[in-house]
C-alpha cells in the first residue's frame, strides 16, 4: 500500500556538489512520491533504474527556493528544496503549479516528522556559499524561520480539474508499471554514485578562445566539464589536461540517445526549412533528420531526384516509428528494426529498403556557422574600443547611429553609438550584464559595451539583412506562406526564451526584429525602452509610444508583462502576414485606443489562413490571463507549419 505513488513527474535534479570541486549538473529524472519515500529514476524509457531514494522520515524541510534573479541553467525554472539529514536536494519543476503541488504534497507527508527544522535557507547553496545569507558553511543555521504549514509563495494551490475527491484529497495517479532494474526492497540510502560521474561533451564547432582563461575547442573533440559557471559558460578540460572556459552552446553531451552529435540531425529545422534546404542541395538521397511536429518523435526528410517520374524531384517525410514493447526498437520500414536511431540511419545509408532513395547526403549542419556566444568570454562585458574597427553605417534609431564593424579584426559586429542625452546610461550599463546572459539562437546577442568613454558603444551580433520591417516591405509579393510562418516561429522561439527567464520585451514589433544572411529572424532591443530618455516615446500619450502594438492594460495603466508582449506578438504576426503594412493604417493613436477599447481588432490579412488569424486573435484577448504563453504559441505555430504542407 505504501508503495502506491501519490505523485509522479519528470523533474530536473541538481547534483549535490558534495565535493567543492565537483561540477554542478542538472539531470532529468522521473520523481515518484509514495507514503514512505521520495525516489527518482533515470528517465530512459528503455531502462528505468532507480538512482536515489529518500525515506520521508529523514526529511527535515521542504520548501520552494527563492530566486533573486539568477538565471536558472536548466529548462525547468521552478526550484524547490528537500533537506534530509545534512543534505539538500534541489529539484526543478516545470511550472509554478507543479512546484506547489510537490512542495505541498511533501509537506503533508512530513508534517509529523520529529526532525523538522526551525530555520532554513530560502535560497540556493552555490559555489561554496548560501546565496541568501552568504554564509560559507554548508551546515550553517538557516537564516529564515521555517513554516511547515505554508508555502512561501503564499499562493493557494489551484484545484486540479476532475482530480478533486469528496474527502478533499488528491487522487493519486495510477500505479507505476514495475520497470526493469526496480526492486522495492533495494538499499534505501540515496544512491549518489552519479554525482561523481564525469560529464563528457563533444564540440559542435571550433571555438578559438579569445582570452587567456578560455579553452579552445576543436569541432568533434571531447572535453570534460569541470564546472557549469552559468548557463552560457562552462569550465572544461581537454585531453591534454588544459583547462579553461568554453561556451556551453558549442558543445553537446556525449551519450547514447543524444542525436545532436550527429551531422545528419538538425533539431531546429521544420518541414518547410527541410524542404528548402534539400531543394537547394538538389542531390539524390540528400536527407535531414529533424524533430517531428509531434513532441519526442523524429522525421527523416529525404530528397529523390526522379521519384515522381523521370527528372521530377520529390521530397518524402518519414516519421521514425518505435515499437511499443521493451526494449524499444526503431524503424522506418516495417521489416527493419534497430535498437537505436543512429543504427537505423546507418542501415538506410546503404539500403533504401522501402524508402524512395537511400540516405546518401546529410544536409544542413556541415556548413552551419558557429552560433553567437554570450559575450566574447566568461564574465566579459566591457569591450576595449581600440579593438573595434568601423566599417559602413547601417542605420539609425532612437539611440543613435548603428555601424557595421569588426572586433579584433575578425568578428563582424553591429556597433551602436549612443547619442548624448538619449539614454539612462548608468542604468543600462548595469542591466547589460544581465542582458548578455540572455543567449538564444533567435535573440540578437549583446556582446558587450564600451562604457568608459562618451559616446558609449553597444556591441551586438550583426544582422546582415537589417530590420524585419524593411525586409518584409522589400520582399513583398515574393514570400510564401511557409516562409511567413517560419518568421513567426523564429520570433516566438526567441520570445519564449525571454518569457522563461522572466524578461519582458516591452516593444516587440517588426521594426525591432532583425534578419541575418541565412534569413533567420531574431528579436532585438529587448527591454531597451526602459532606458529611453524621451517622453514622446515612453509616455503612453507621447507621439512615439507604440500604441498600435499595445494591449489596453499597457496604454491605460502601463502594466507590462509577458502577456502584454503576447499582444504585441499578435500585431507583429499581422505585420508579417501583411508583409509590412502599418497596423490601423488610417487611424491616429488616440483613435486606436478607442477602437481597441471598444473591442475592435486588426482585420485578417489576405495571406493569413483562418488558422493563422485565430492565433493572432488569441493574442488579442482583452484579459491578459486568457492570452496564450509563448511556449503555447510555439506549439501553435509549429502545428500551423506542419498543416501548411501536408505530409506525404
Ligand atoms: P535604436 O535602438 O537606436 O532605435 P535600432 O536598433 O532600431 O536603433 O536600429 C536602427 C537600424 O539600424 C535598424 O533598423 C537596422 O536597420 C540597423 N541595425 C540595428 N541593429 C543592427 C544589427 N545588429 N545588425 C544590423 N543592422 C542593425
Amino acid at each position: 500500500m505504501s508503495a502506491e505513488p501519490l505523485l509522479e513527474e519528470r523533474l530536473i535534479k541538481r547534483s549535490q556538489q558534495k565535493k567543492r570541486t565537483s561540477p554542478l549538473n542538472y539531470k532529468d529524472r522521473l520523481f515518484v512520491l509514495t507514503k514512505s519515500k521520495l525516489s527518482y529514476y533515470d528517465g530512459r524509457a528503455e531502462k528505468k533504474s532507480r538512482r536515489g531514494s529518500i525515506d520521508l522520515s529523514r526529511i527535515r524541510c521542504v520548501e520552494i527556493v527563492k530566486n533573486s534573479g539568477e538565471i536558472i541553467p536548466c529548462e525547468n525554472k521552478y526550484p524547490f528544496q528537500v533537506v534530509y539529514d545534512t543534505n539538500t536536494l534541489y529539484v526543478f519543476a516545470p511550472s509554478h503549479y507543479s512546484r506547489s503541488l510537490w512542495v505541498q504534497s511533501l509537506k503533508e507527508e512530513i508534517k509529523d516528522n520529529a526532525v523538522v527544522m526551525a530555520k532554513f535557507h530560502p535560497q540556493l547553496w552555490q559555489d561554496g556559499a548560501w546565496l541568501c545569507c552568504r554564509q560559507a558553511e554548508k551546515l550553517a543555521l538557516g537564516c529564515e524561520e521555517y513554516n511547515l504549514f505554508g508555502d512561501i509563495t503564499r499562493k493557494p494551490l489551484p484545484p486540479i480539474p476532475g482530480e478533486e475527491r469528496k474527502d478533499g484529497k488528491r487522487r493519486p495517479p495510477p500505479p507505476l508499471p514495475p520497470g526493469p532494474g526496480e526492486e522495492d526492497d533495494e538499499d534505501e540510502e540515496e544512491d549518489d554514485d552519479e554525482e561523481e560521474e564525469e560529464e563528457v561533451v563533444v564540440a559542435l564547432y571550433d571555438f578559438p578562445g579569445t582570452e587567456s582563461h578560455d579553452l579552445s575547442l576543436v569541432k568533434g573533440g571531447e572535453y570534460v566539464i569541470l564546472e557549469k559557471c552559468d548557463v552560457n559558460w562552462y569550465k572544461a578540460r581537454n585531453m591534454y589536461g588544459e583547462e579553461g572556459y568554453i561556451p556551453s552552446n558549442y558543445v553537446t553531451e556525449k551519450k547514447s540517445g543524444n542525436l545532436v552529435q550527429f551531422v545528419w540531425y538538425n533539431k531546429h529545422v521544420n518541414r518547410n526549412k527541410a524542404e528548402e534546404l534539400l531543394r537547394k542541395e538538389d542531390k539524390e538521397g540528400a536527407f535531414i533528420v529533424r524533430d517531428s511536429s509531434t513532441p519526442g518523435a523524429y522525421t527523416v526528410s529525404l530528397y529523390a531526384k526522379s521519384a515522381a517520374g523521370e527528372g521530377v524531384a520529390a521530397i518524402k517525410h518519414y516519421r521514425i516509428k518505435e515499437t511499443p514493447g521493451m526494449p524499444k526498437q526503431f524503424y522506418l520500414a516495417e521489416k527493419h528494426l534497430f535498437s537505436s536511431i543512429p543504427d537505423l540511419i546507418d542501415y538506410h545509408k546503404h539500403n533504401a529498403a522501402g524508402l524512395v532513395a537511400r540516405l546518401r547526403y546529410p544536409v544542413g549542419k556541415e556548413d552551419k556557422s558557429a552560433p553567437s556566444t554570450a559575450g566574447f568570454s566568461y564574465e566579459k562585458w566591457e569591450i576595449d574600443p581600440t579593438e573595434l574597427t568601423f566599417m559602413k553605417e547601417v542605420g539609425s534609431g532612437q539611440f543613435g547611429l548603428v555601424r557595421l564593424g569588426k572586433w579584433r579584426a575578425q568578428h563582424k559586429v553591429a556597433i551602436k553609438a549612443i547619442r548624448e542625452g538619449a539614454m539612462y546610461e548608468e542604468d543600462f550599463i548595469e542591466e547589460a550584464k544581465v542582458m548578455m546572459k540572455l543567449s538564444h539562437p533567435k535573440l540578437v546577442q549583446l556582446y558587450g559595451v564600451c562604457s568608459q568613454q562618451r559616446p558609449i558603444f553597444i556591441v551586438t551580433e550583426f544582422m546582415e539583412l537589417g530590420s524585419l520591417l524593411n525586409f518584409l516591405r522589400q520582399q513583398r509579393g515574393s514570400l510564401n506562406l511557409g516562409f511567413l510562418l517560419s518568421i513567426c516561429q523564429d520570433i516566438s522561439e526567441g520570445m519564449e526564451h525571454l518569457e522563461s527567464n522572466g524578461f519582458i520585451h516591452r516593444d516587440l514589433a517588426a521594426r525591432n526584429c532583425l534578419v541575418n544572411d541565412a534569413q533567420v529572424v531574431k528579436v532585438s532591443d529587448f527591454g531597451m525602452t526602459r532606458y529611453v530618455l524621451d517622453d514622446q516615446y515612453t509616455s503612453s500619450s507621447g507621439a512615439k509610444f507604440p500604441v498600435k502594438w499595445s494591449p489596453p492594460e499597457v496604454f491605460n495603466f502601463c502594466k507590462y508583462s509577458s502577456k502584454s508582449d503576447i499582444w504585441s506578438y499578435g500585431v507583429l504576426m499581422w505585420e508579417v502576414f501583411t508583409e509590412g503594412r502599418m497596423p490601423f493604417e488610417l487611424n491616429p493613436n488616440h483613435e486606436v485606443v478607442t477602437l481597441v477599447t471598444q473591442g475592435h481588432r486588426l482585420y485578417r490579412p489576405k495571406k493569413a489562413t483562418p488558422v493563422i488569424y485565430d492565433i493572432m486573435q488569441l493574442c488579442w484577448q482583452e484579459r491578459p490571463e486568457e492570452r496564450p504563453s509563448f511556449s503555447k504559441l510555439c506549439l501553435l505555430i509549429s502545428s500551423a507549419l506542419e498543416c501548411d504542407t501536408p505530409p506525404t
